[in-house]
Parts: C-alpha cells; sequence; structure tokens
C-alpha cells in the first residue's frame, strides 16, 4: 500500500514548523508531529524575544543565508498579516579585537549593511541606558532586531496547514524504521508512514535519531525578564561575561526586557533541564543588569529556564541520516537558532527533495575530522 503521505516532519518547533510550511507549499502531502502542541515551553522556542541579526561573530559566512532567512520572514509576514519583527537596534560591546565586535564587523565586510563602531566617549553618549567600559567599544547594527517566536511559529504551522499539511500533537515519537522507500513512525497517537522525514527534534534529537555519537549536548538556560515600564531608549546589547560566553539583553513586547546569559548552563538529558532558576542563576543575571543596564536594576519580574541543543563547534547540524537516504535531520540550534529557522526548514525540505540544498558546511561529517 502506498504510504499516506510524501513526507512527515517530526518536531514542530522552530525548524520543524519551518520545514512543514515550505514542504506544504512546494506541493508535498506533508503531516508534522509534535509530542507536544508547539509552541510550548519545554524546547527551545518559548517567551516572548529571539534575537534576529545579520551579524554572525561565530562566522561572516552566515551572511548570505541570513539574507536569505529575513526575506522568508518577511514574506510570511505579508501571508499572515502580522507583523513579527521589530528592529530596535543592537549595541555589540567588547575590546576592538574580541569576538562580540571583530567578529560581528566581519560580517559587514564587502556589504552596505548599516553599521557604526563607536568609541567608549560616543557609545556612552549615543546609548546612555548602556555602561561601556573605558576599554570597550560598540558595534551598533541598527537593524538588529526582535522576532516573537512563538507567533513566528504558529504563522509557520498556519501557513502550512492554509496549504494543505495535516499536523497531529500530542503524537509523541516512540520508535521509528525505514526502508529506502518509507519512513514508519510509531508514536504515542498512533502509527504514520510516508516516502521520507524531516526529524526536526531540538535537544531531543541525539534520543530519537539512532546517529551514535551525535554530537549534541542539552544545556539548561535561564532567561530573567524586567518591566521596562516608564525607561525609554533600550535596545538589544551583547556584551562579554567572564562566566559564559556573553550576557545580551532585548526588548519584548509588553515593556518588559530579557536579560540571559549565553552558555555555560547545566547540561545533561533535556527532560531534566528546564527546572526552576535558582537564586544563584538569578544572582548572576541580577549581577549583570547592575553593571550594564543600571535602570533596570530591581526590575526583575519573572524568571524560567528553556533548553539549548548545542554542537561542539556553534555551528548548525543540518545533513542526511547515514542509514537512510530518505531521512534527513536540523538540530544543534546553539542557542542562535531561531533566526534562521525560516531558511533551514526551506533547505532542509529541499534535501529531502533531493534537490541543491547548500548545506554542506553543515554536514555531521565535519565532527570526524
Ligand atoms: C533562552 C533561549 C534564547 C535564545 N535566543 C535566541 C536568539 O536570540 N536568537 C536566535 O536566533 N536563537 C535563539 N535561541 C535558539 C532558538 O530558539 C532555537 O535555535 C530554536 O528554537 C531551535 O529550534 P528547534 O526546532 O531545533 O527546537 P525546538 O524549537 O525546541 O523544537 C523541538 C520540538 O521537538 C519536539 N519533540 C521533542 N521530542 C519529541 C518526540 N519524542 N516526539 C515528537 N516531538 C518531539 C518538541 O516538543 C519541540 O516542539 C534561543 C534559545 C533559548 C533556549
Amino acid at each position: 500500500m502506498p504510504a499516506t503521505h510524501d513526507l512527515i516532519v517530526v518536531g514542530l518547533g522552530a525548524w520543524g514548523s519551518a520545514a512543514l510550511y515550505h514542504a506544504a507549499r512546494a506541493g508535498l502531502r506533508v503531516l508534522g508531529l509534535d509530542r507536544f502542541a508547539p509552541p510550548h515551553r519545554i524546547s527551545a522556542h518559548h517567551g516572548n524575544g529571539r534575537v534576529i541579526r545579520m551579524a554572525s561573530p561565530e562566522a561572516p559566512d552566515y551572511t548570505p543565508m541570513m539574507a536569505r532567512a529575513y526575506a522568508l520572514w518577511h514574506r510570511l509576514e505579508r501571508e499572515s498579516g502580522q507583523t513579527l519583527i521589530v528592529e530596535p537596534g543592537g549595541c555589540y560591546v567588547g575590546g576592538r579585537d574580541s569576538e562580540i565586535v571583530a567578529g560581528s564587523l566581519a560580517s559587514f565586510a564587502g556589504t552596505d549593511l548599516a553599521h557604526a563602531l563607536l568609541g567608549a566617549a560616543e557609545a556612552r553618549r549615543c546609548f546612555p541606558w548602556l555602561t561601556v567600559g573605558d576599554d570597550e567599544a560598540v558595534l551598533w547594527e541598527p537593524g538588529c532586531g526582535v522576532i516573537h517566536p512563538e507567533n513566528a511559529i504558529r504563522a509557520h504551522q498556519a501557513g502550512a496547514a492554509k496549504a494543505g499539511a495535516e499536523i497531529r500533537t500530542g503524537a509523541s515519537l516512540l520508535r521509528w524504521n525505514a526502508t529506502p522507500d518509507r519512513v514508519t513512525l510509531e508514536t504515542a497517537a498512533g502509527t504514520f508512514e510516508a516516502g521520507r522525514a524531516i526529524f526536526c527534534l531540538g535537544a531531543w534529537a541525539p534520543e530519537h535519531l539512532g546517529i551514535p555519537g551525535l554530537p549534541v549536548t542539552p544545556e539548561r538556560q535561564v532567561v530573567a525578564i524586567h518591566d521596562a515600564r516608564g525607561l525609554q531608549g533600550h535596545r538589544i546589547f551583547v556584551a562579554p561575561c567572564a562566566e559564559a560566553e556573553c550576557v545580551y539583553g532585548l526588548p519584548e513586547p509588553g515593556e518588559t526586557y530579557k536579560v540571559a546569559i549565553h552558555h555555560g548552563g547545566r547540561s545533561g538529558p533535556p527532560d531534566t533541564l528546564l527546572d526552576q532558576p535558582t537564586a544563584e542563576d538569578l544572582a548572576l543575571i541580577d549581577r549583570y543588569v547592575r553593571l550594564r543596564l543600571p535602570a533596570l536594576a530591581c526590575r526583575r519580574v519573572e524568571a524560567f529556564t528553556c533548553l539549548y541543543g548545542d554542537s561542539p563547534d556553534r555551528h548548525f547540524i543540518l545533513d542526511r541520516h547515514p542509514d537512510h537516504a530518505n531521512v534527513v535531520y536540523g538540530t544543534g540550534c546553539s542557542g542562535r537558532g531561531f533566526k534562521f529557522a525560516s531558511v533551514i526548514g526551506e533547505r532542509l525540505v529541499k534535501l529531502a527533495r533531493g534537490e541543491a540544498a547548500e548545506l554542506d558546511f553543515f554536514r555531521r561529517a565535519r565532527f570526524a575530522a
């Protein structure tokens, strides 16, 4: 009997919802499965804001990919009739040779993207809400923005459904197997079959993909939300943090401001990492708020945990399954993958269809070397 679907997307978070959308728009008979009903809080995607920007301090090669991501997000905004991205602009703080400043600056080389490098005195004049050290510079990216993650996921799912996709929630994946022309997925909501599958399981990918040594480490992250009513001028910022890779903050809807420490969190099985923030977690964030954003001190109103799925080099892992050519997967968001979700979804669908997907840089084989 032929399978009921051409393609099944498993995991409908940031990347899976985007893949579902692109598959449905490409005319595939597509089914999306998730163990919960995304957006939801046992994930990497919950909350009201994710930073979206052209600067990629990790590597300048992301600039064309990010340009495509923006184009697709703007198309989704037009189709859904809602604003998903606002652009308050962002300040990247650090020594002139630091990864935050020099690495971000490299993303703009050879482009006409607006940016400005300011010395400490000028930065303090332009951004009085932000504390900048005498030996620090600020790279200003006016287009740095905030994308609403939960609304973006809803918009991708709605666009997918409009193009004919089916969605089954409460469908926790239990087991799966594949032959060259069929993937069979046993879930808590029944068994489903398709010619091909895309797995977007985030930090849960190693548990289910059956790829020995898939190098993805779940990491607990703590987020603190502050009351920003009555404050003016607070933009996005990224700054050095002695205990982790950096500290960052962003204005979110409802006159709130989120601050978090990037990386440095506990690792372990993903379902054990979403416990409540501890006093120690919050003391660290509070210290950086007092240091960098004094007007926000003592305004913390909420805190929660979220999950990264880290790859060793902080680049994504987007590839075909080593044993099953009709199974592809995306994981290793490394705390920076939301902004790319629109283009990652598009490219995973291309890969699943055997089309040129421009994903060589992201193959798992790079870790074997
Ligand atoms: C605190 C925090 C801040 C971040 N900030 C930024 C930022 O500023 N900018 C940025 O670009 N990125 C940021 N990110 C990263 C971004 O949010 C992630 O890259 C993105 O959400 C990853 O998407 P994903 O689809 O891989 O995983 P997820 O969105 O977590 O989706 C995985 C899905 O798989 C499902 N699933 C798991 N197990 C099963 C199963 N057995 N059966 C069926 N379904 C299953 C889950 O229910 C979930 O819906 C941040 C992440 C966190 C945690």
